[in-house]
């Protein structure tokens, strides 16, 4: 087990290995979560991470699971957290929850507006409009190591691509240590993220983010709604098997694997897997990898 900080950990050579999970909606959700990450936890991940929903019991849920990473197992649990209909005062209530429950570090996002990723923010009236503020926040009450997001493909709201990296680099000057991506296909898409971030005078690590495609419909879905395009030579490979679901299953994992490869053939300081609260896909992409010597 490797006790270094987070960021030692991602300035190393050796790619780190995470994992994401969402908090149920259910007791069953639950104990399925549970599972995945029992058979999750001898990979022995650099860190785990929960989102943090749209309502008050996902998120009540979100702050229960991740203090309980931290009390029941080995792992270093990161806590997202989000401006969404919150005030400043709940925010940093938000906050002081997961620094009671050992949980140092957080993920600092704005979150999507109540109708989608694709509707308009709608600002707290006594709450933040941009993540870089509770970066700040998180900062001000002290004793967190903060990650923020970052798109390969631009935020959907960020005017252009260069504006959208400078956005992450003002993030870093206000002391976010590390970043996380939306899901994307293309490893160039990444590295040319990762370009420019470095153009804008940062040196943060960028962890790509990584989603196998196991379900067709669902990924196109998170993918049109998070603004990442599926490129061409991806459906080229998924749309004549669309029907066939084990087949898509093999053919998803595959890419993602060949990704993955390619991620950290470029220098990637780590892969960060969104599981969705299963971890067979996860499993079979990191046996691929970990066969080949690559984590
Ligand atoms: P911000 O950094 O605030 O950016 C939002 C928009 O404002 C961007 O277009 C940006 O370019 C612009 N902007 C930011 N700062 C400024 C500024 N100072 N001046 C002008 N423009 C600015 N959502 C959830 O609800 N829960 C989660 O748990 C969750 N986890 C995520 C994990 C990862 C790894 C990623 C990549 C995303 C996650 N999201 C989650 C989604 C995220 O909340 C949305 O993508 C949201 O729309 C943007 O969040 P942000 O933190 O990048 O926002």
């Amino acid at each position: 087990h490797d006790d270094r900080s987070l960021l030692e950990q991602l300035r190393d050579q050796r790619p780190t290995v995470s994992f994401e999970f969402f908090p149920p909606k259910d007791d069953d959700g639950e104990q399925l979560l549970w599972t995945t990450i029992a058979e999750l936890e001898p990979y022995d991940p650099t860190f785990v991470s929960v989102t943090y929903g749209a309502g008050g019991s996902s998120r009540e849920r979100t702050v229960r699971i991740t203090a309980r990473i931290a009390e029941q197992t080995s792992m270093r649990p990161v806590g997202h957290l989000t401006l969404v209909r919150q005030s400043r005062e709940e925010i940093a209530e938000v906050l002081q929850q997961y620094a009671d429950a050992g949980v140092s570090h957080v993920l600092a996002l704005r979150g999507d507006p109540p109708g989608g990723p694709r509707a308009d923010w709608e600002p707290h009236p006594g709450g933040m409009d941009y993540a870089i503020e509770l970066v700040e926040l998180a900062h001000e009450i002290g004793g967190f190591s903060v990650g923020v997001a970052a798109f390969p493909e631009g935020h959907p709201d960020a005017p252009d691509l260069d504006e959208d990296a400078r956005v992450l680099a003002l993030k870093a000057g206000a002391g976010a240590e590390f970043a996380i991506t939306q899901l994307f296909f293309r490893a160039s898409d990444y590295f040319e993220l990762v370009d420019r971030v470095r153009a804008q005078g940062s040196d943060i690590p960028i962890v790509p983010g990584i989603m196998p495609i196991l379900n067709f419909a669902q990924v196109a879905r998170m993918a049109e709604l998070s603004g990442a395009a599926m490129p061409a030579e991806v459906l080229a490979q998924i749309e004549p098997i669309a029907d066939d679901k084990p087949a898509v299953r093999a053919r998803g994992i595959a890419l993602a694997t060949q990704l993955c490869r390619d991620l950290i053939a470029g220098g990637a300081p780590g892969l960060h897997f969104m599981t969705l609260n299963r971890s067979s896909a996860t499993r079979e992409i990191f046996e691929a990898l970990r066969g080949e010597g690559l984590v």
